[in-house]
């Protein structure tokens, strides 16, 4: 019999399991407490279950997170984790220490099927989702990492960001349930301002989103025009800038808190999308949708035709959205000598997807290329 991987389990599918192997559903806070605050893999340090109970669940369950095959530390304190998932492919985790706050930036699936064309994770194409215990357990890992379990505080996890590999919105119920356990005050006890969901738009998803959750949510907009939002993130073309920016704003007006805002990223790349005329549009644009700005600065990675944006396109830009009362920040470009970056993140020991893309590259004209990673 295959044992289940309690890692995953929300409080209340905990419950459910406990109900169904003729237990009472109260155990499952227990267990929360012992799997997430203190990090334990092994029923038989859970002394406050009786022991027929620790030995029946060594038989039937596991508490199983993802092998972690690496760990680098950047020289500005990022910490990057390759997470080897059931079957073999990697994801990437990224930690990211600020003043007074520790970001982990987690994957939702292995590899995206969104494509977007200055993305590296769409280049490498698409394997499959990742489980709740897949997600969560990356949160896992960076609390082991840093001793967290076992009361060290130094490095912290304050926040995380749904900025991984994969668009989150196409994994719902596992990244869901995820979040759930990030927020559970019986696991990590995160806050919802402190996790954030980032989406690239798929519309039908983000309208059911506000019905079960209320993380932070941030959008993926990076052109304030469809013409050029088609060109960089593909699924515009199916769901086109009003319809998303109609669903953001309808994610937040379900939420109780009037004051919350969504976040528009806008990734800034040298002569496509940084120019004096589309700063005023985006301005335009976003009038009516209570939002703060980040400008992400594009992170080269390897075989992308995209350039860097010059920092003085970056200040031009902020200065304009500013000067029309928005709040705009840019986001730093962190750990990019281990490739951690926004849109570096590849899960790059992956022997099969590298060998899929050099038979790809080889039936492509010169222009693709120039936007496939080459592994
Ligand atoms: N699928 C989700 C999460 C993606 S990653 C989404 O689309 O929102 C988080 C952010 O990094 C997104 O805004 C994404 O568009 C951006 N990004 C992707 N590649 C990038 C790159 N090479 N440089 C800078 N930002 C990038």
């Amino acid at each position: 019999m295959k044992r289940t991987n309690l890692l995953g389990l929300t409080a209340s599918a905990l419950g459910d399991f406990f109900e169904a192997v003729g237990e009472r559903r109260f155990r499952s806070l227990q267990v929360l407490k012992w799997i997430h605050q203190r990090g334990a893999t092994d029923f038989a340090v859970m002394t406050d279950l009786a022991r027929p109970l620790r030995e029946k669940l060594a038989q039937i369950a596991e508490v199983r997170p993802p092998e972690v095959v690496r760990q680098e530390d950047a020289a500005d304190g990022t910490c990057k984790w390759l997470v080897r998932t059931d079957g073999g492919d990697c994801v990437e985790t990224v930690y990211i220490p600020e003043r007074g706050r520790g970001t982990l930036c987690i994957s939702s699936q292995i590899g995206c099927a969104l494509d977007c064309s200055f993305c590296a994770t769409g280049k490498q194409g698409f394997n499959r989702d990742l489980t709740a215990a897949e997600i969560i357990g990356q949160l896992w890992i960076a609390n082991q990492a840093f001793g967290n379990f076992a009361g060290r505080s130094e490095r912290r996890v304050t926040n995380t960001v749904m900025m991984g590999m994969g668009e989150p919105l196409l994994n719902f119920d596992n990244v869901v349930a995820a979040m759930n356990l990030m927020m559970d005050d019986n696991a990590y006890g995160l806050s919802k301002r402190r996790v954030t969901l980032s989406t690239a738009g798929v519309v039908p998803m983000l309208d059911r989103l506000g019905d079960v959750t209320d993380v932070s949510l941030a959008i993926s907009l990076h052109a304030p025009n469809d013409a050029l939002r088609n060109e960089l993130v593909p699924i515009n073309r199916k769901y086109p800038i009003a319809s998303l920016l109609e669903s953001a704003r309808g994610y937040l007006r379900k939420l109780p808190d009037t004051r919350r805002r969504i976040t528009v990223e806008y990734t800034l790349m040298d002569g496509v999308n940084d120019s004096v005329e589309l700063a005023r549009e985006l301005g335009d644009l976003l009038r009516d949708t209570p939002c703060k700005i980040n400008l992400i600065p594009f992170n080269p990675f390897p075989g992308t035709g995209y350039r860097r944006v010059t920092p003085v396109a970056v200040a031009r830009f902020q200065e304009i959205l500013a000067a029309q009362g928005y709040t705009v920040t840019v986001r730093a470009t962190r750990g990019d000598d281990i490739a951690a970056a926004c849109g570096q993140l590849a899960g790059d020991v992956n022997d099969r997807t590298r060998r899929s893309e050099r038979y790809r590259q080889r039936d492509m004209g010169d222009e693709q290329i120039v936007r496939i990673v080459g592994g």
